[in-house]
């Protein structure tokens, strides 16, 4: 026999032992089907499950706060594993909550604000360094103590040190600064 030949009846074989073995579990799990229902593949299972809280958000919803309610220890778990792996969203929430605090006009949403990062590409709006978790805040253009307000309209990203070398100034008199000391 041709060393081609033999290589053909070897992939036939192995063929039809795939197709045999297939045709063996489609039969066992349709007579099967009650027992096998928790051997479905987990990954398409959590994605189903997903996509089905997707589409009725309500319900979601309503099913997390249900959840929270009757596991208090396992939600407060939770919460904090969700908080150590997202400081940066961390920081954002802290930060809105201490401006609407401040009795300023106007909210914002996580979502708003990665945008407006992406609007930014990640740099300072002022002096156009990059920014990491840890340089980055969020500055009013127009200063609350000037009657600025929390929408994100009025935020923009800002390096550390140019929020607090611009502090009350408006991104006009800030930037007339930044020209001037170079
Ligand atoms: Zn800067």
């Amino acid at each position: 026999m041709k060393d081609e030949d033999r290589f053909l009846r070897f992939l036939s074989v192995l063929i039809i032992h795939r197709m045999l073995k297939r045709a063996r579990q489609r039969e066992y799990y349709d007579s099967h089907k009650e027992q096998c229902k928790g051997y479905v593949d987990p990954e398409k299972a959590r994605e189903a499950t997903r996509q089905y809280w997707k589409r009725h958000p309500e319900k979601a919803s309503a099913n997390a706060k249900r959840w929270h309610q009757n596991n208090p220890d396992k939600a407060k778990e939770s919460v904090k594993r969700w908080q150590k792996s997202n400081p940066d969203k961390v920081k954002i929430i802290h930060k809105r909550k201490a401006f609407r605090k401040r009795n300023a006009e106007g909210n914002f949403t996580l979502e708003e604000w990665n945008a407006k990062l992406e609007e930014y590409n990640y740099k300072c709006a002022y002096c156009g360094c990059e920014l990491n978790s840890d340089t980055i805040t969020v500055d009013h253009r127009i200063p609350l103590s000037r009657g600025g307000t929390n929408y994100i309209g009025n935020l923009v990203p800002a390096c550390k040190s140019c929020n607090s070398k611009k502090h009350t100034k408006t991104p006009e008199e800030y930037l007339m600064q930044l020209e001037g000391s170079v």
